[in-house]
């Protein structure tokens, strides 16, 4: 995955602000903020989306980064953890990622159902 845009921001072919270093696990700031916190959460190696990933362990350790990032950030008020998943779910970029949102009150997702 030579081209991949996050596969060489792991790698440290290309700048991002990053939050998180980990082993297997990397946070930076996305590059087109759509909040006053927007961080992308990734594998190191390359999982091209959701539907891929079937690794127990990473999953746990995606979530659990997005969670650290987001208290670190100072998130208290609340944050939003999205990722988009092939052509129906918008995914722009084929390298598994987590959007974690917040620093002001996130429109609703969902119709309310009451
Ligand atoms: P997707 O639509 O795939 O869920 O979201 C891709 C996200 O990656 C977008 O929010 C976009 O702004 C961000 N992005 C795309 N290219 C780069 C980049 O080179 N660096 C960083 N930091 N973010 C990027
Ligand atoms: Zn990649």
């Amino acid at each position: 995955m030579a081209a991949c845009i996050f596969c060489r921001i792991a790698r440290g072919e290309a700048p991002a602000r990053v939050v998180h270093d980990g082993e297997r696990v990397l946070a930076f700031h996305d590059i087109r903020p759509l909040a006053p916190t927007h961080l992308l959460v990734t594998p190191r190696e390359h999982v091209a989306s959701l539907w891929e990933l079937d690794d127990p362990q990473l999953a746990g350790e995606l979530l659990s980064v997005a969670a650290r990032v987001a208290r670190e950030a100072g998130l208290e008020r609340g944050f939003r953890v999205i990722t988009n998943a092939r052509e129906h779910g918008g995914q722009e970029v084929d390298h598994l990622h987590l959007h974690v949102l917040g620093g002001r009150r996130l429109g609703a997702m969902l119709p309310r159902l009451f």
